[in-house]
């Protein structure tokens, strides 16, 4: 949601009130200005001269009552619209059947106590409070065009006008992840080849927008219900008649930006959980499942030869665990797979077992790869992670020595390489080639 400032005017004659009531209002919402005002009077001065998102009001004040004070509110062009709460001890009779006609838009009970208060403000505020959104909205009559931009940007949206369906049409093509638009409106009649229902039947059925992910209002003349039907048929969401009413159309815009917020939250979620399933909890790297997914076609890409498998295995990790404990022992785990992040960030580090991992590198040449990989057992072995003395042996396998191996395959050639380093005595870095295992130091002849 948006981090803009919401600004609250609290109306009330008690200076405890207003003290705890801004207090409260405070503490409970993120970035928010409480402005609180003594009299009816004190608070329509103030609300000519600043704009407000939201008004509370006690029932009973010094100099009016609070009905009248959210009269006068609807009265001024600045806060037509801004909503109005009364704070009231009880539900007054007077308030259920007067409120509304004064342009009251809820009430709070003030014997359900202070805390309660909070909450009611803020579930108020996201569920009222500034629209947020960018509208694509296409519209051929210039007089119409100007005046509902003005309705929707006063209401704080993002506007972006077409008069045509055929250049809505491409802006929604050429959408590119950022600032996409959230809803689209569009007159029924347009002028052009194209009318509002081919641009609906474009949306759904061309671009394959649903009507949660782009939901559509559609403007028409008033009473046709036989182009009412049409409009749900072609996969509108809703429609308004013109002329149009402000409140009808901000009240329609509102429901279907709820839609598309949810539907972006819930889609948001879902590529959270992907992430989460794809990647060990404890270390930070890929997991083994997204290895067994994604490895395959990862060392089959021949625009990533030469590619390399490097397994690393803590040494004696179970004198770590048993002198030091299984929770210190997270820590090491935890430290070292930032570590291989940090080290290899454009390459797939996954955690391979318990205490293994294994790093798939793309497109290095041998000698930089055993460079590579005898500088991160030398710094792993000064790291030091979580305090502990920790030591790593690394095997290495390249597709340049075994060309044409599948996953499984190519990394059991790697593991040969790890059980050399710990059959060489361990901390250090091996490589099973063409002919066979070599730990280092390396010393390969330069032919
Ligand atoms: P080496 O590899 O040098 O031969 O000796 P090692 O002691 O590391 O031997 P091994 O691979 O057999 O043991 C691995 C140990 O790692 C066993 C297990 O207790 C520990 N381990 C595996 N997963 C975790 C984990 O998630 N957290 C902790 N703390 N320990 C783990
Ligand atoms: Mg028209
Ligand atoms: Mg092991
Ligand atoms: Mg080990």
């Amino acid at each position: 949601m948006s981090e803009t400032l919401t600004r609250i005017m609290v109306v009330d004659g008690s200076s405890v009130s207003r003290a705890i009531l801004a207090r409260i209002l405070r503490s409970e919402i993120e970035n928010v200005e409480v402005v609180t005002c003594e009299s009816g009077t004190d608070a329509i001065t103030q609300l000519k001269e600043q704009d407000f998102d939201l008004v509370t009001t006690a029932l009973l004040l010094s100099d009016m009552d609070g009905l009248a004070l959210s009269r006068a509110i609807r009265d001024t062009k600045r806060h037509h619209y801004t909503p109005v709460i009364v704070v009231s001890g009880d539900a007054d009779i007077r308030l259920l059947k007067e409120g509304f006609e004064s342009g009251v838009t809820d009430y709070f009970d003030k014997s359900n106590g202070y805390r309660a208060f909070g909450d009611f403000i803020k579930s108020f505020i996201q569920r009222n409070t500034g629209l947020v959104g960018h509208i694509l909205y296409v519209e051929d009559s210039r007089t119409a065009a100007a005046v509902t931009r003005k309705i929707l940007e006063k209401h704080g949206l993002k506007v972006t006008l077409t008069d045509n369906a055929e250049q809505a049409i491409v802006l929604l093509d050429n959408q590119s992840g950022k600032d996409d638009f959230d809803m689209v409106i569009t007159d029924f009649f347009l002028e052009g080849s194209l009318t509002g229902g081919d641009l609906l039947h474009a949306i759904r059925a061309r671009l394959h927008l649903s009507q949660q992910e782009l939901p559509v209002l559609v403007l028409t003349g008033s009473d046709d219900k036989q182009k009412q039907v049409e409009i749900f048929h072609a996969g509108g969401n809703d429609f308004v008649g013109k002329p149009l009413i402000e409140e009808v159309l901000i009240a329609r815009v509102r429901s279907l930006l709820l839609i598309k917020h949810q539907y972006d939250a819930l889609k948001q979620q879902a590529e959270t959980m992907r992430w989460i399933a794809a990647t060990d909890s404890l270390t930070g790297v890929r997991s083994k499942r997204y290895l067994m997914d994604n490895g395959e076609s990862y060392i089959q890409n021949p625009d990533l030869h030469p590619l390399w498998a490097m397994l690393i295995d803590i040494d004696h990790f179970k004198r770590t665990n048993d002198t030091l404990g299984h929770i210190t022992g997270d820590h090491v785990l935890a430290e070292l797979g930032q570590t291989l992040n940090q080290w290899f960030p454009e390459n797939m580090v996954v955690r391979f077992g318990g205490e293994e991992f294994c790093v798939l590198i793309k497109q290095q040449p041998a000698d930089a790869m055993l460079d590579r990989a005898e500088q991160l057992r030398q710094h792993i072995e000064q790291l030091q992670p979580a305090g502990v003395d920790t030591t790593v042996s690394i095997g290495l396998a390249s597709t340049e020595d075994h060309p044409d191996c599948h996953l499984s395959e190519f990394l059991s050639k790697a593991d040969e390489a790890l059980y050399y380093s710990k059959a060489q005595g361990r901390n250090r870095a091996s490589i099973f080639t063409s002919e066979g295992p070599q730990a280092s130091p390396w010393n390969f002849s330069n032919e």
